[in-house]
């Protein structure tokens, strides 16, 4: 068994850490603050699930295994995190959101119904959708609460034996030729056979040296208390709608809450760079102002009285699909980074993927299109 040393204890970190520590290595994880924190990519109260993946179809099957797994850290834990609503994936009758998540249903047989524009509104009649617009229902998707996944990832890895570091950054890595690698914080230095990276959106500074083309961008999420009664969004599956105009991709959750804390809405995709340092916290007039034109055509009863917004970061990779393997030039150096406003649900997997890395085990699943190598090439 190894000396794993991992940064970082977000929603990868927290998993590889659990996965890792209960598969019998020694592992010491370190976070620059207690997660779950809200100065990264893994707060809101809630990150759909979904598996008919319009994305790509190679991701359903680590889809399947990372719903598998949250299932199993529920019963571990004894605490819900996959709440299942159902998912609508929305689109105008040329587009992609819709029509690809039908076929990715049909191929993997998840259970999924095509639905016309009118029998849509007339199921949930908070949307508004032109007559020629399609929707894929899958019947098993929702979400999940990533603040309470995160502690639950924690827990087990604390009961397996990790050594959490909370507040304690990484200052700086090395790895040596002969593949030793140690890490220095503020309060000591920790060398190790491993090193597992999972920074989220400090991975450019993480990894500088690599240069890999990663670009962090400032999201922005809202809720709303609606105009109608607030009991009309209970029963609302997460939806995700493309427009005809090429708009970014509207998405929304249930009512998950209390009624005070409002119903969850946001636009997927802000191209507004920052780094986790640099980004703008406070929200501007005119950005809830387009979120509410964007609400308008849609769900135009949602856009009532402005609860609360904040921001989040994505990091992005230019072909939007995860890094996640070894290092190019540091063979025990392991990278998870580059999730692309689209990882969280993939978590758990993740981590078992990262724990088949380090104990040199051909990896469950074919992770070939996720090789760093592909934009920094040894
Ligand atoms: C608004 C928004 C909506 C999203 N919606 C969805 C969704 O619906 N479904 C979905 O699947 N995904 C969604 N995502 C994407 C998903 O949340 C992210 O892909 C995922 O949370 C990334 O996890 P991570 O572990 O890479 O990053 P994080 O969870 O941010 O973790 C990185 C951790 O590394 C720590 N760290 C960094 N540098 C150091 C250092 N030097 N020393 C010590 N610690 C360090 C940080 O403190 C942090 O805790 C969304 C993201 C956002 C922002």
């Amino acid at each position: 068994m190894a000396d794993v040393v991992v940064i970082g204890l977000g929603a990868m970190g927290s998993a590889a850490a659990s996965c890792l520590a209960a598969s019998g290595h020694r592992v010491s994880a370190f976070d620059r603050f207690t997660p779950p924190h809200v100065h990264g990519s893994s707060h809101g109260h809630s990150r759909i699930f979904r598996q008919a993946y319009w994305e790509d179809i190679r991701y359903v099957p680590l889809l399947f295994r990372a719903r598998e797994l949250w299932h199993r850290l529920e019963r571990d834990g004894g605490k819900q995190l996959v709440h299942v609503t159902g998912g609508l994936m929305i689109s105008p009758p040329d587009g992609q959101l819709a029509q690809r998540s039908a076929e990715s249903a049909r191929q993997f047989d998840l259970p999924h119904q095509v639905l016309s524009a009118r029998e849509l509104m007339r199921r949930w009649p908070v949307f508004v959708v032109d007559g020629d617009h399609i929707a894929l229902l899958e019947h098993n998707a929702g979400y999940l609460v990533p603040e309470l996944c995160i502690e639950q990832q924690l827990a087990q890895a604390a009961r397996s034996g990790a050594e959490l570091h909370f507040n304690e950054p990484v200052l700086e890595w090395t790895a040596s030729p002969s593949g030793a690698v140690a890490v220095r914080t503020a309060l000591s230095r920790y060398e190790s056979d491993y090193l597992v990276i999972t920074a989220g959106p400090w991975a450019p500074q993480t990894l500088a040296e690599l240069g890999l083309p990663l670009r962090v961008t400032r999201q922005v999420v809202f809720w709303f208390e609606p105009r109608e009664p607030i009991g009309r969004y209970r029963d609302l599956p997460i939806y995700l709608y493309e427009s005809s105009d090429g708009a970014p991709v509207l998405y929304g959750f249930p009512l998950t809450g209390p009624s005070s804390e409002g119903v969850k809405a946001a636009v997927h995709g802000s191209t507004e760079l920052c780094t986790p340092e640099t980004a703008r916290r406070e929200i501007r007039s005119e950005e809830e102002q387009a979120m509410r034109a964007r609400l308008a055509n849609t769900l135009p009863s949602l856009a009532g009285r402005l609860l609360r917004a904040e921001t989040c970061l994505y990091t992005m990779t230019p072909d939007e699909n995860f890094i996640l393997g070894a290092h190019p030039l540091h063979p025990s150096v392991l990278l998870a980074a580059g999730f692309s406003g689209h990882g969280f649900k993939f978590a758990p997997v993740i981590g078992e993927l990262l724990s088949d890395l380090v104990a040199n085990r051909k990896p469950s699943f074919d992770i070939a299109m996720f090789s760093p190598s592909r934009f920094a090439p040894a």
